[in-house]
């Protein structure tokens, strides 16, 4: 078995309609959280997602919408005493800072319940999360509008686009985006499914995209609630170069 399960699929904007966007792949040996943005413990119990089966979280960037949820999710794992160790992947030059924020939150290692054990994954490179998931991460240019702000140069800037290999099937994400190319991120590769955001990406990029890319399938995500006119512009645009698109909304599943 190989399941997506669309956790949420709204923008940065809080909407009573979608949660922010995050998704969850089960596996039979494991069970991966992509993003954990602001309310994200709520959004897994709508979706009957038990805490327990979550083996491992991994963060495309650290806005709020995608990040600031974690604390929160720790929390709901200590409070039901889990056991099991928790993975998490980062970008490796991150990991202080996530370690940071848990102790800020006052989730010591030593006070909690179970293991939370980071794994630090580099831009374009390939690695395992088990046997039916690999991931190759690259940098986008999401957040390089922040770099200025780096004062102390601590270099913490990092926004990652995924390309999943989830078993026999190929799956790019485009987590937050700020620039067409960073829908050719992976230009090389042909994609059963393609996940794309688009807040941040005008309709016209995502079409000449599809065009070129030519997944099998496209899910369209990070939906803010007045963005119906433009959902139906890109459905309707896409059809003519026949690539089955989808509006993602919270529950979705995708059988892999
Ligand atoms: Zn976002
Ligand atoms: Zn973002």
């Amino acid at each position: 078995m190989l399941e997506l399960i669309f956790i949420g699929t709204g923008s940065a904007i809080e909407s009573l309609n979608r949660f922010h966007s995050s998704f969850f792949i089960q596996t039979t040996k494991y069970n991966l959280l992509i993003d954990a943005g602001d309310g994200v413990s709520k959004a897994l119990l709508k979706q009957k997602i038990n805490y327990h089966s979550i083996d491992g979280i991994i963060f495309t960037h650290f806005h709020p919408d995608h990040f600031s949820g974690f604390g929160g999710l720790i929390i709901q794992m200590e409070f039901l005493q889990r056991e099991k160790p928790l993975q998490i992947f980062t970008h490796y030059k991150l990991i202080p800072f996530v370690k940071d924020y848990l102790h800020l939150s006052y989730l010591f290692e030593k006070r909690i319940s179970f293991d939370i054990e980071f794994i630090g994954f580099n831009h374009n490179e390939t690695f395992s999360v088990c046997d039916d998931i690999q991931i190759k991460s690259k940098n986008n240019t999401h957040i390089d509008a922040y770099k200025k702000y780096d004062e102390d140069n601590k270099n913490y800037f990092s926004s990652s686009s995924f390309l999943f290999n989830l078993k026999d099937k190929k799956l790019f994400y485009t987590g937050d985006i700020a620039s067409k190319d960073d829908l050719f991120l992976f230009y090389e590769e042909k994609f059963d499914y393609m996940i794309t955001e688009i807040t941040h990406i005008s309709t016209e990029d995502i079409l000449e995209a599809v065009k070129l890319l030519q997944p099998s399938k496209l899910y369209l995500t990070h939906i803010s609630d007045d963005d119906g006119q433009k959902i139906e512009k890109i459905i309707y645009e896409i059809s003519a170069f026949n690539v089955p698109t989808i509006e993602a909304v919270d529950g979705l599943k995708i059988i892999i």
